[in-house]
């Protein structure tokens, strides 16, 4: 059976990740279940492609494997695409979703537009070393105040196009059929396929 090796430690993004590969016969394994809990790359680029691609290089150093890293972020065009690459250090080194949420409504306090899109890059190492590319993107807007419990980061402030509830509210069922991660998922796996 084709292994291949997430650049996370993540349990949950490796049950999603098994998950949309299910029936694909490929065994999915975390970069603890090589032996690898202790590989950290720091996230330096200026985009999500250079993340993704770095933290993919890094661990298909280190195995045979095939490998994906990913990276996300949420882009607001009113801010010229802030926090964007920034995401998860929004409000600083020792924020956290709460901070950066309130940073992003005060950010947005009188703005008219609030348009955003959350965007994930999958970068794909293969057996080969050959890099591929995937991504998927969810629009929507960004909400006045949080709403919701579901989710995590800036779920209770996005509503995504065509709903008008946040991912917070929406909960995993929807938000899973029609996130950014859920669409550069399922591209991943029609690459794969064709591997
Ligand atoms: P990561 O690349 O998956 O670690 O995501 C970077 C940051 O983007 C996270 O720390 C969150 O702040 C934000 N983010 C990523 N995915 C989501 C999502 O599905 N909902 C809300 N926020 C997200």
């Amino acid at each position: 059976m084709k292994k291949l090796v997430v650049s996370t430690g993540n349990e949950h993004k490796i049950l999603e990740i098994r998950e949309i590969l299910h029936d694909l016969n490929i065994e999915v394994l975390s970069k603890n279940d090589i032996g690898l809990k202790e590989l950290d790359v720091e996230e330096d680029g200026k985009t999500l492609e250079e993340n993704s691609l770095k933290k993919a290089r890094a661990l298909s150093e280190k195995t045979d494997y095939m490998v994906i890293a990913d990276d996300t972020g949420l882009f607001v065009n009113a801010l010229n695409g802030e926090p964007g690459v920034y995401s998860s250090r929004y409000a600083g080194e020792d924020g956290n979703d709460k901070k950066n949420c309130e940073k992003l409504i005060k950010k947005l306090e009188n703005v008219e537009n609030r348009s955003a899109y959350f965007k994930t890059v999958i970068a794909l190492i293969t057996e080969d070393k050959e890099e591929i590319i995937a991504e998927g993107i969810c629009r929507g807007k960004i909400g006045k105040e949080p709403k919701g419990q579901n989710g995590f980061g800036y779920d209770p402030l996005f509503i995504p196009e065509g709903y008008d509830k946040t991912f917070a509210e929406l909960g995993h069922d929807i938000k899973n059929r029609i996130s950014h991660r859920a669409l550069a998922l399922k591209e991943l796996r029609k690459i794969i396929e064709r591997l």
